[in-house]
């Protein structure tokens, strides 16, 4: 099976990613995951979108579209997935399009998940990542808690650089004039599962897995 999910930062995209790529068995592709693991790991691609992701712009596509190019076509990728992430720009889903043309694995189920940015700066500013393990946690649900509720590692949070007031306002310019343009092709395109991302993480999953047809 293949995903393709959209939706402004932090309305709750790749919380859903992980979860669904859990459930279903398939590999959860977040093109943010694996920037910051490139920073982190220095690697030339690292060392091209550091400064990039961290002032919250977008990483050019001629360097996006090669990285999707080789990791879909990884043995990894065979089994399914869902992409997080990307694409971004008109551009990177014409790239898409083509590189699903050529592997033929079918069409992928399209979901977007929609919020006012009221709703997202508040979430964003309170959110925190875990470095070890990439998870998402609200500062509201750790109530001074310092082990990761999901790997268990100690003092392991931090706040994501893009996860500045300024730099999440830059982020949401970006999606409403570059990417909502991309779920708009989609939904005259194709068939786009459209989700509310105010109502509780449990009940997202719940709708997206019966829209989708599998049984929990
Ligand atoms: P969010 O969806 O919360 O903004 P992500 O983790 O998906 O965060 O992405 C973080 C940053 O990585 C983006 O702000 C951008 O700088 C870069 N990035 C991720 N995916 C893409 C992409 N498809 N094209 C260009 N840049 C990207």
């Amino acid at each position: 099976m293949q995903i393709v999910i959209f939706g402004a930062p932090g309305v709750g995209k790749g919380t859903q990613a992980k979860i669904l790529a859990s459930r279903l068995n398939i590999r959860h592709i977040s093109t943010g995951d694996i920037l910051r693991e490139a920073i982190k790991n220095k690697t030339e691609l690292g060392r091209k979108a550091e400064k990039i992701v961290d002032e919250g712009n977008l990483v050019p596509d001629d360097l996006m579209g090669g990285l999707m190019k080789e990791v879909l076509n990884e043995d990894k990728s065979r089994k399914g997935y869902i992409l997080d992430g990307y694409p971004r720009t008109l551009n990177q889903a014409i790239i898409l399009d083509s590189i699903l043309d050529e592997l033929k694995n079918g069409i992928p189920h399209y979901i977007s998940i929609e919020a006012k940015d009221s709703i997202i700066i508040e979430r964003l500013s309170q959110r925190r990542m875990c470095s070890v393990c990439q998870s998402i946690v609200s500062l509201k649900k750790l109530e001074n808690q310092s082990v990761c509720p999901f790997c268990k590692s100690e003092n392991s949070f931090i706040k994501r650089e893009d996860d500045d007031v300024e730099v999440i306002k830059n982020r949401l310019n970006i999606f409403h004039n570059t990417t909502s343009p991309v779920i708009d092709h989609y939904k005259r395109n194709a068939n786009v599962i459209v989700l509310d991302g105010t109502i509780p993480v449990s009940e997202v999953t719940k709708k997206i897995m019966k829209i989708i047809g599998v049984t929990a």
